[in-house]
């Protein structure tokens, strides 16, 4: 078996077939528990020209408040390794975490693949390198902290691109990183209905030890992974679908993130649901549930 069919976490052979979406398998490594599916088996790769646009708008004005408020918590943890000032954010997307990092006096910098994107984040003054992290050429050892928030389960190469942000990094520097949990509660309940199995937009969605193992495989050391949060309206919305027969209606990806947006203003609205949302993430990562990876990985 080819390296292009084998598991982009692990890089293990041993699989089970788990389902089928949008004509494309979906495997379950047998090693490491992450799910993927196989760059041997893709066709066509998802077309980044067409996000940000209509349904996945880019505005100046919208951004809930609560979002400030987790990137500057996100932002403070990185003052420990502020060294050179250097912060570079792979796939800045509408530029929250760059506003932020820059608020907080960071010199910070993006790459992006989206041409809506790129245009936007010009207009508004960021330094940004249209194109994947690969052909943007940085020199090694440059940044005190790269940053990479729900990127490498889109990327065909994960191992590479890990590889890549460790050699941009300083020795010591910080990686920062989230992307969904491909072994969390949603995944468990919902299977391959869980909106974030959506091949070829997620090529993988990461198990903990299929994270670390990759990490570690690019260098770093010292990683930290917690899995935290989930979206109940998705685990509800499919509930109610399954309990009324006929109705087969699905979530977009864009309605996903409103609700789950929603939620989580409703959820830290007073210091009463913000316990409660509190304890409900401590149990998920504890029990190893949670739908969100957070990674802390340095050089
Ligand atoms: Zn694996």
């Amino acid at each position: 078996m080819s390296s292009s069919n084998t598991c982009p976490a692990c890089q293990s052979s041993f699989r089970k077939l788990c389902g089928q979406k949008n004509n494309l398998n979906i495997y379950i490594c047998s090693n490491c528990k992450s799910l993927y599916t196989p760059i041997g088996e893709v066709t066509h790769l998802f077309a980044y020209d067409e996000y940000y646009t209509e349904d996945n708008e880019l505005t100046d004005s919208y951004v809930p408040e609560f979002i400030n408020e987790v990137m500057a918590d996100i932002i403070a943890v990185f003052a420990p390794y502020r060294r050179n000032n250097r912060l570079l954010d792979v796939g800045a997307g509408s530029g929250n975490l760059l506003a932020v990092a820059t608020q907080a006096g960071w010199q910070a910098e993006g790459v992006e693949v989206s041409p809506h994107s790129v245009d936007f984040l010009k207009k508004n003054n960021f330094k940004i390198f249209h194109g994947d992290l690969h052909s943007a050429s940085f020199p090694n050892d440059n940044f005190d902290v790269v940053t990479c928030s729900e990127v490498i389960e889109h990327v065909p190469e994960p191992l590479a691109l890990a590889t890549e942000m460790h050699r941009i990094l300083r020795p010591g520097g910080l990686l920062w990183a989230t992307t969904p949990h491909g072994a969390g509660i949603s995944r468990l309940l919902l299977g391959t209905e869980w909106t974030n199995v959506a091949p070829p937009e997620h090529l993988c969605l990461f198990s903990t030890k299929g994270m670390e193992n990759l990490l570690k495989k690019a260098g770093f050391n010292q990683i930290t992974i917690e899995v935290r949060g989930f979206n109940p309206f998705e685990i509800f919305h499919n509930l109610r679908n399954w309990l009324i027969p006929g109705k087969k209606e699905r979530l977009t990806g864009g309605e996903r993130v409103e609700k789950g947006y929603q939620l989580n203003a409703a959820l830290t609205s007073s210091p009463l649901r913000k316990t409660v949302k509190n304890s409900l993430n401590e149990a998920l990562n504890i029990t190893k549930m949670g739908d969100s990876m957070k990674i802390w990985a340095v050089k």
